[in-house]
């Protein structure tokens, strides 16, 4: 289990090399400030976002990096973690970063439009894309991809292919295991904080 980040008793830097999850931990404290991660950041060139700083305000300690909107746009690639000369993940010092901030229940905002991924696992034992993201794909991607998408039952039969959902007996054991390690009530909670706020 992970502890909770404390800001009065806890190190930024113990913390984030204590919970990294597959990278060496060690890794941070081996950081250079090269700035490679940054080079080849998708991320970075289409917004403020810069993991080398990120990692550096680690490095200081300096908890405002928690509360720093720009960590966000960070969505996972790992190209950094693989070209990083330290062995360091910046990927992931920035996916503990954001489990800090969920912690302190300012990453709502961030968190609400892909609640629906979590419903899909806990519903149907799958992920899938949440219907509230439909109308930008549409837009974005055209009909064709909608008529596919509603249809979808219809051309899987058509080829003699089984239906696209897991059986009942795999939704079940996928539901069980998200309620039993708590992931259902992590959704719930952001949910209800959320509507608390409104
Ligand atoms: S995390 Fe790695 S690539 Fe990025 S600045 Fe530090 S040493 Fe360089
Ligand atoms: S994982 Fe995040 S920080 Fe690393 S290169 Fe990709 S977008 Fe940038």
């Amino acid at each position: 289990m992970v502890e909770k980040f404390r800001e009065d008793s806890l190190d930024l830097e113990e913390y984030i090399s204590h919970n990294i999850k597959s990278s060496k931990p060690k890794g941070l404290l081996k950081c250079v400030q090269c700035g490679m991660c940054t080079s080849v950041c998708p991320a970075a060139q289409h917004s403020n976002y810069n993991p080398r700083s990120m990692v550096e305000c680690v490095l200081e300690g300096d908890t405002a990096v928690i509360e720093d909107e720009d960590i966000w746009y960070c969505f996972y690639c790992y190209t950094c973690h693989s070209i990083c000369p330290a062995d360091n993940s910046p990927c992931e010092v920035n996916q503990v970063l954001r489990q800090i901030a969920v912690d302190k229940g300012i990453a709502d905002d961030h968190l609400i439009p892909f609640l629906g991924f979590g419903d899909s696992f806990l519903n149907h034992g799958i992920g899938g894309i949440p219907e509230n993201f439909f109308p930008e794909m549409k837009e974005d991607i055209g009909d064709d991809w909608w008529d596919f998408k509603t249809h979808l039952d219809d051309v899987r039969n058509h080829l003699g292919l089984d239906p696209v959902f897991p059986s009942e007996e795999a939704i079940v054991e996928v539901s069980t295991i998200l309620k039993s390690c708590g992931f259902e009530d992590r959704i719930n909670k952001i949910r209800n904080h959320h509507k608390d706020e409104d």
